[in-house]
């Protein structure tokens, strides 16, 4: 009862401040702050047509909501927003665009859209594919969701994984029946053997037809592609190099991952990035050993997944960010960066999360 009456109030309230003038008011008042929007995609039928809806943006849509926030707000990279915020200097609060992963569309799409709107954003690289021509095992996933049923899915998976606790959980899931493909991506994310479930699911997509190259070179953008990004203006950031979930790593794996995709940018872009996003973002995805990886790498920030905007008392290594998809409630997003929560927060009042 709590929490939905929260989500009343959080609805009303933002509507207010989107589509009032208490919007300007709080805008003045609330700190300085840097409101950071994080997606994947921009949907693309040729790149992306098969990713789940929360993955993709329709560009019309991403473009009305850049075109509004800018009203209010300076569009910048996070790089940037974070050394204003820094620098202590008094100026229009900031929005920032991210987009985790590095997906062809960024460049096929996205880019297009952000050199007309003349805006910036933050692209976040997770290196194996772009050095591999190798995507990690979720997306795999998704396209043998595409070839064939879920219980026929975890038939072929069963035939191939050696990892006897994963095959009874997923056995498990399927005679559950609900929102089957959720239960079945959540054991296999943090639960299953990270190697076996890799092995497993690359033989599941080829024994459907499926080819693993094919998918990387549709899905992903290349080094070309990201050079093509970074000259026109677009920050890079890093995004470790397989995206596992750095929490289920021991301290020294979460090192190699955060450092070496921060290496192997600087190899192939010839820079160091500064940015980082912590994988999937989530409070139990990252810990402290996160932490320490991505600071002791050399980057100088680095973002969650929790929703919020950000200030100068903000820990640069805990940033929160809105996520943007084809779902997303610009009224709440137009609020947290018209300073209408952050307001709030200065009352000991959160109604983001
Ligand atoms: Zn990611």
């Amino acid at each position: 009862m709590k929490h939905r009456l929260k989500l009343i109030a959080r609805s009303v309230w933002a509507r207010l401040v989107a589509h009032t003038p208490l919007g300007a008011w709080t805008n003045r008042r609330a700190p300085r702050r840097l409101t950071i929007l994080a997606g994947h995609c921009v949907t693309c039928d040729v790149h992306n047509g098969f990713l789940p809806k929360d993955m993709k943006i329709e560009g019309g849509k991403l473009r009305a909501l850049l075109e509004r926030l800018r009203r209010d707000c300076d569009l910048v990279t996070v790089a940037e927003g974070m050394r204003r915020l820094a620098s202590g200097e008094a100026g229009r609060s900031m929005v920032a665009l991210t987009m985790d992963d590095g997906y062809k569309d960024n460049r096929v799409a996205l880019l297009p859209l952000l050199q007309d709107l003349g805006a910036p954003a933050t692209i976040y690289l997770e290196t194996a594919p772009l050095d591999d021509g190798r995507v990690n095992w979720s997306h795999e996933f998704f396209l043998c969701l595409e070839k064939t049923t879920h219980e026929d899915f975890v038939t072929r998976y069963l035939s191939h994984s050696r990892d006897a606790e994963t095959r009874a959980k997923l056995a498990n899931v399927l005679a559950g029946g609900e929102r089957l493909t959720y239960l079945l991506k959540r054991v296999l994310k943090y639960e299953a053997d990270p190697e076996d479930r890799d092995r497993s699911v690359r033989a599941v997509l080829e024994s459907l037809g499926g080819d693993p190259a094919e998918l990387c070179r549709t899905l992903y953008m290349d080094w070309d592609d990201a050079r093509a990004l970074a000259e026109t203006g677009i920050e890079l950031g890093g995004h470790t190099v397989h995206h596992h979930v750095l929490s289920t790593l021991s301290p020294e794996r979460q090192r190699s991952e955060v450092g070496e995709g921060r290496a192997a940018m600087k190899a192939a872009l010839g820079f160091d990035a500064v940015s980082f996003a912590y994988p999937f973002g989530r409070a139990w995805d990252w810990n402290e050993h996160s932490v320490a990886a991505a600071r002791d790498a050399g980057f100088e920030n680095a973002v969650t997944t929790h929703a919020g905007t950000n200030t100068a008392r903000t820990d640069p290594f805990r940033l929160k960010r809105l996520m943007i998809d084809e779902d997303a409630d610009t009224a709440l997003i137009a609020c947290e960066a018209r300073g209408g929560f952050e307001w709030l927060r200065g009352f000991g009042v959160d109604l983001s999360e």
